[in-house]
């Protein structure tokens, strides 16, 4: 299959919107809040929790000035003692106070992520084919991996910050104007000039946060592509080990270096908050002194201020800080949301209608058109019928859009031109699982879970009973194979099934397909080639298969062709002849050169059918009914 396909905008546009990050829209902050309103309740008690806190943390300050003004010139021991226990007590009760909040903060941030991820994941799966075969695997779990799980740690860590910040602020504020508005103006000052350059950082550490993301997707994708069985191999085979090496090291250092650039964004920033914050008590010592010394202020509130000024300065330069990193969180949430965004271009149509199970299997193409890119015709006016019950096998050279015929029946694309028929309705009028739940598929390459056999074989239907399962492994040929295997039905398969033989894989394929039992049944034949023996057992295993389906099958065998009840003949996306082997072989067309080259050769193999010790397949078949003994012979 080839990559690529224009036509479905919402891959490349997240592609290009990574290259130019847009502006934060309060659309999108409005979306994003809209993950945390099923928590009001939870994010209701951490603001209390929250609230509480600030108000504990007002305490040691007065305390403080108490202890200075009254409990030491009076000499008032018991005052003294009391307002000491205070001081330890206020950190004591907020701190416990702070462990619970930090419990419901990061309950709230793990299920928004969990909400998150699995929407992610739920809308990833709508999505149709088109979409998986233009966007790199690797893309796809960076994004429901390092995106999702970056917004928790900013959201579990930001949120409550901020209302704690505020709170702390404005308590702050509050009680300073009450102690002294002269010296609490004087605080407040220069606060303004302190805000001014968070825009800018806030706004580049947006930028960077999508280079980073993206970087991290890059390097995943890297390792998906080369660190799995099949990259493995092709990358051994072709002693690409070094090149590997070196292009995940060129990614790599990207990533240090854009993480580098992350890290130190705004720290000279945070170095001019930090000067600001140590000045701010020596302004306050020099004011208030002057004060205390013409005798308009006590000692104990000057003291109390410059223990205020940390509370009003922290939150402020926190807050600072927050801006920037609720632009780097905006910058995943507008990676995740651009996925979420990504409209399945296959769906059910509004007034989709079930189709009745189980259906007759009647399958028609009605002037088919279809384009994977557009401009480029992959289908154009294919017309064929295939009668309930038929086997038609479809040939042609490769590239001729056998496989893209394949698709459109159970809609992985949709037809670009024309219609496609199930039993009289377009496919498009049909719900997906009614349709899907008609038709099985035995694939060239059969995809296997690493899991036990048993857990594969339930992947078809997952009620199955055991004996059921037995049944359809008996009929497949898989008993033997399953009896011999050290675990039975519970050996693991490995990646891919890569622990079983093409032929055993292909097997365990036709048995899943047994226990679902549709009505069509779509079959691509393996090109390999297999030795004789394993290649009679998946002919026999095939026979019970196609029995009483409709069978559309991409024919690479001599057998397929000559039990076939008709052949489509394919070239560049055409359909060129239409008939049976004898007929076509006669006409002289395409089909006869293909049988020439493709499956004449097989006749002096060691695979021709055989049935009660005749070979059946002649360069002159037989009849139909004859033809189809062989094909569709009883399963011993
Ligand atoms: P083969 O026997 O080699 O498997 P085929 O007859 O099954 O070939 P198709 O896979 O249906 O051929 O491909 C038909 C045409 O569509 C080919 O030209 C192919 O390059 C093109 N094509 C297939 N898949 C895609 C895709 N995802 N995007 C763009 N073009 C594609």
């Amino acid at each position: 299959m080839m990559m690529g396909g224009g036509g479905f905008h919402g891959v490349w546009r997240s592609g290009d919107r990574a290259q130019r990050p847009t502006q934060i829209t309060r659309a999108m902050l409005v979306r994003a809040a809209s993950y945390f309103r099923p928590y009001l309740h939870e994010i209701a008690v951490v603001l209390l929790t929250v609230g509480v806190v600030s108000v504990i943390g007002l305490a040691p300050p007065l305390l403080i000035r108490a202890l200075v003004d009254q409990a030491i010139p009076q000499r008032d021991t018991t005052l003294l003692l009391l307002l000491v226990a205070g001081m330890v007590a206020a950190p004591l009760v907020s701190g416990l106070i702070g462990v619970v909040q930090s419990y419901l903060n990061t309950r709230i941030a793990q299920r928004v992520m969990f909400d998150l991820r699995n929407d992610l994941y739920q809308h990833v799966q709508s999505l149709s084919l088109r979409f998986f075969t233009s966007v790199k695997t690797g893309e796809i779990m960076s994004r429901l991996n390092n995106d999702v799980s970056g917004v928790s740690r900013v959201v579990g860590d930001t949120l409550t910050s901020i209302v704690m910040w505020v709170f702390q602020l404005v308590s702050t504020v509050v009680l300073m104007v009450s102690l002294d508005w002269r010296l609490a103006l004087l605080s407040l000052a220069i606060v303004p000039a302190l805000l001014a350059p968070t825009r800018r950082v806030g706004a580049r550490r947006f930028e960077i946060q999508h280079e980073s993301q993206r970087r991290q997707a890059e390097l995943t994708a890297i390792m998906q592509e080369t660190l799995n069985i099949s990259g493995y191999v092709l990358m051994k085979a072709f002693g690409r080990e070094r090149f590997e090496r070196d292009r995940f090291g060129g990614k790599n250092a990207e990533l240090m270096d854009v993480q580098i650039r992350a890290n130190m964004l705004g720290r000279w920033f945070r170095m001019a908050l930090q000067v600001f914050e140590s000045l701010g008590p020596a302004i306050i010592f020099l004011v208030g002194g002057l004060l205390v010394i013409q005798g308009q202020m006590t000692l104990g509130t000057v003291i109390a201020f410059v223990a205020l000024l940390g509370r009003l300065y922290g939150p402020i330069s926190q807050l600072a800080n927050v801006h920037i990193e609720i632009m780097g969180s905006m910058a995943l949430f507008e990676r995740i949301f651009d996925y979420l965004d990504t409209v399945p271009d296959i769906k059910d149509a509004p007034s989709a209608r079930t189709l009745p199970a189980p259906g007759r299997g009647a399958v028609a193409f009605r002037n088919v058109g279809f384009e994977y890119t557009p401009g480029r015709k992959a289908l154009s006016e294919v017309n064929f019928e295939i009668e309930p019950g038929q086997l038609v096998a479809l040939v042609g050279p490769s590239g001729a859009g056998k496989t893209t015929i394949t698709y459109l029946i159970p809609r992985f694309y949709d037809v670009s031109e024309g219609r496609l028929e199930l039993d009289g309705h377009d496919v498009r009028d049909l719900t997906l699982d009614s349709l899907r739940e008609q038709i099985g598929m035995v694939t060239q390459e059969t995809y296997l879970f690493n899991a036990s056999l048993l857990e594969n074989l339930r992947y078809a239907r997952t009620d199955a009973t055991l004996e059921e399962i037995a049944e359809a492994c008996r009929v497949a040929r898989l008993d033997d194979v399953i009896a011999q295997m050290p675990d039975g039905y519970e050996t693991v398969v490995g990646e891919r099934g890569y622990r079983l033989s093409g032929g055993e894989k292909q097997r365990l394929a036709i048995a899943r397909v047994l226990l679902k039992d549709p009505r069509i049944l779509i079959l691509d034949e393996a090109t390999s080639s297999l030795d004789s023996q394993t290649e009679a057992q998946i002919q026999e295993a095939l026979a019970p298969l196609t029995r009483g389906r409709t069978t559309l099958a991409i024919a690479h065998r001599l057998s397929t062709v000559l039990a076939a009840d008709k052949l489509l003949v394919l070239d560049g996306g055409q359909l060129v002849e239409t008939g049976t082997h004898p007929e076509l072989l006669a006409r002289g067309g395409l089909y006869a050169e293909l049988y020439e080259i493709q499956f004449k050769p097989q006749l002096s193999g060691a695979q021709l059918p055989v049935e009660n010790g005749h070979e059946l397949a002649t360069a002159t078949p037989r009849g139909s009914d004859d033809r189809r003994t062989w094909y569709r012979q009883e399963a011993r």
